[in-house]
């Protein structure tokens, strides 16, 4: 996404995009392997020495409210974030730490559990070696 496009996503979410929002945004629309909090302030704190963590916190939680983000928990006590709010499943590879989505067709749909619930989100996680360390 371009920055103007990342301006107009986010002002139909109604949220204002401060410099800073931009930029974390910014940085989930392009990374997207989930990173934590602590992830996006060490690469951005360079090009923006005023952020602070707790902007950083507080950003991601707006995000998260206004449903442009989507936190993702695969360890206990660690939020990770992603900027794809589609609901799917995530693998963590044991070996490299690396997490990447798992999409699988019609997710929504067998979630919906026959029109009973609304489903927002899901916390689906596979755990294993990814293909790069199966090779190894
Ligand atoms: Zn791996
Ligand atoms: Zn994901």
């Amino acid at each position: 996404m371009t920055n103007t496009e990342i301006v107009n996503f986010l002002r139909e979410a109604s949220i204002k995009a401060s410099t800073q929002r931009l930029a974390i945004y910014s940085y989930l629309d392009k990374y997207r392997n989930h990173p934590t909090v602590d992830t996006i302030y060490n690469d951005l704190i360079g090009d923006y020495p005023m952020l602070s963590k707790t902007t950083v916190y507080n950003t991601l939680k707006l995000f998260i409210e206004k449903g442009v983000v989507q936190g993702v928990i695969i360890e206990d006590g660690e939020m990770r974030y992603d900027a794809n709010i589609t609901l799917h499943a995530h693998f963590k590879c044991k070996k490299c730490g690396s997490i990447h989505d798992i999409f699988m067709s019609g997710l929504q749909e067998r979630c919906n559990f026959e029109g009973k619930f609304k489903v927002d989100e899901i916390h689906l996680n596979y755990r294993g070696l990814c293909d790069k360390c199966c090779g190894e």
